[in-house]
């Protein structure tokens, strides 16, 4: 692990003061947490992997115009990325019923939605985590108005990107959370940038032809076979060649 100080510790990763002003070393740890932090484990080689997944989606992102914190892999667990003033609300984006809407709205888990569905949390860990609208991200000033619309934007077009990126490698996209942050320019101007990670710890990613949960339910659910299921979405993704450790190559279609 990094040896630099040490800024803030999270459920799945540590920040690190980072080499130049204005950075943060993101550390990816193995440890998994479901349920507001009641279950604890750890899945073996995950923060590898989604250190890896994590920068794969982040890049593809920035190509299509998206701005992120994230700058570069430093090594196996660690990324470089920009240092945000985190937006505290979680937005999360549905496409198929599942988890909380699931049990909340009594619509059985795996139908598919009439449209994508957005919506908001308040990021504390304290509360669980609840679910807000959008009044009360401008009603408390979380983010105004006009930041909540940029949010709002990006996140469906992250939404229709990766829905597509994943569908070609023949996973579906059934739902994920997406974090965002203020990034402040030399001119003090800030614009709200992607900030956080995605990865199958805030994505749920169902085998197109199975179902199969390849996510974090694996671990939720105790159905097992966690490092496996990432594993996959990172072969699948052409992140993890069989024939051993390469950089990036493109996404392996699936027929
Ligand atoms: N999610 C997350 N962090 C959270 C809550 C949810 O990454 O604190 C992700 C979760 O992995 C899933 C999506 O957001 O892909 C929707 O989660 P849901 O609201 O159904 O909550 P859950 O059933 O996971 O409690």
């Amino acid at each position: 692990m990094s040896r630099r100080r040490q800024i803030y510790e999270g459920k799945a990763k540590v920040l690190f003061e980072g080499p130049e002003p204005g950075t943060l070393v993101q550390y990816f740890k193995d440890d998994a947490t479901a349920f507001n932090n009641q279950k604890k484990g750890t899945i073996t080689g995950k923060g590898v992997l989604n250190n890896r997944i994590s920068e794969f989606i982040m890049l593809r992102l920035a190509e299509i115009g998206i701005p992120t914190h994230f700058v570069r892999r430093l090594n196996m667990r660690e990324q470089l990325i920009r240092e945000v003033e985190i937006v505290p609300v979680e937005v999360i984006i549905r496409n198929i019923s599942a988890g909380s809407l699931a049990k909340r709205l009594g619509i059985a888990e795996g139908t598919p939605l009439p449209r994508s569905i957005v919506e908001y949390c308040y990021k504390n860990d304290e509360l669980g985590d609840p679910l807000i609208a959008e009044e009360h991200v401008t009603a408390f000033g979380w983010a105004t108005p006009p930041e909540l619309d940029e949010i709002m934007s990006m996140s469906l077009r992250i939404n229709d990107f990766l829905m597509g990126l994943f569908l070609g490698i023949g996973i579906k996209l059934v739902d994920f959370k997406l974090e965002f942050g203020r990034l402040y320019d030399d001119q003090d101007q800030v614009r709200i940038v992607l900030a956080d990670e995605i990865s199958p710890d805030n994505c749920r990613l169902w085998d197109v032809q199975t179902n199969e949960k390849m996510d974090k339910d694996r671990f939720r659910r105790d159905l097992g076979g966690e490092a496996e299921a990432y594993q996959e979405v990172a072969r699948r993704l052409g992140i993890l060649p069989e024939s051993g450790p390469h950089d990036m190559k493109g996404p392996e279609v699936m027929q």
